[in-house]
């Protein structure tokens, strides 16, 4: 048992390795403005890397981060919003209860959403919120009317949520999980603070830069 818990700990430092190699490429391609098409990016970097289907859905996800990114740095932290799957939530020892806008989270530590929740604070975001699905998404989008969002899920809910975000003109990044399924997921928290402290460095909300900790 613990063999195969440090065998999937391996497994997710390489794909936390490829992943950032990805992030790199992708970035590349679409600061040079060579590929601005997500599909183009991603068949190219999937040829490159020779990736399997779980990273090519990861570049998917990183090609329409990058395409969103210069429209979401714009927005003020104040006036983003976060969604967070529930499914990151320790299974056997959360004991938060479910509310109309989803877990509300008592912070107790089990699980990785209170360090997350802990970056939205220090950020000053405007709400965070740990949801089950893409319905809840949407009913709190048109609630709260955010001008930006941050998504952190599985491939198939962040693919529907930024579909959605632009449908109501919202530019979004997305962080997939390191570690899927419907239950005890994990995610790569530096990629967390990585996407959500993306602001643009000059102009009225440079000032509002700041350097989070680092939350691993
Ligand atoms: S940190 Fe929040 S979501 Fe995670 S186990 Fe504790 S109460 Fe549940």
């Amino acid at each position: 048992m613990q063999k195969l818990g440090l065998m999937a700990k391996m497994d997710e430092k390489k794909y936390m390795k490829i992943a950032a190699d990805i992030r790199n490429l992708v970035a590349d391609l679409v600061e040079k403005g060579t590929h601005q098409d997500i599909a183009k990016i991603t068949r190219f970097v999937a040829k490159k890397f020779g990736l399997n289907e779980r990273l090519v859905n990861y570049t998917h996800i990183e090609a329409r981060n990058k395409l969103n990114e210069f429209k979401f740095r714009k927005i003020p932290y104040k006036d983003r919003v976060l969604f967070i799957s529930h499914c990151l939530r320790n299974s056997t020892k959360c004991k938060a209860p479910i509310g109309d806008e989803g877990l509300e989270c008592k912070r107790c530590g089990k699980c990785q959403i209170k360090k997350i929740l802990e970056l939205a604070d220090e950020l000053n975001y405007r709400k965070a919120f740990i949801v089950p699905g893409g319905s809840m998404v949407f009913k709190i989008m048109q609630k709260y009317k955010p001008k930006a969002v941050v998504g952190v899920a599985c491939h198939a809910e962040l693919n529907m949520g930024i579909d959605k975000a632009s449908e109501y003109g919202i530019p979004s990044q997305a962080v997939m999980l390191l570690r899927e399924g419907c239950k005890d997921t994990a995610v790569n928290l530096d990629e967390v603070v990585e996407k959500m402290s993306l602001i643009e460095e000059n102009g009225t909300n440079a000032l509002e830069n700041k350097t989070p900790k680092k939350l691993n």
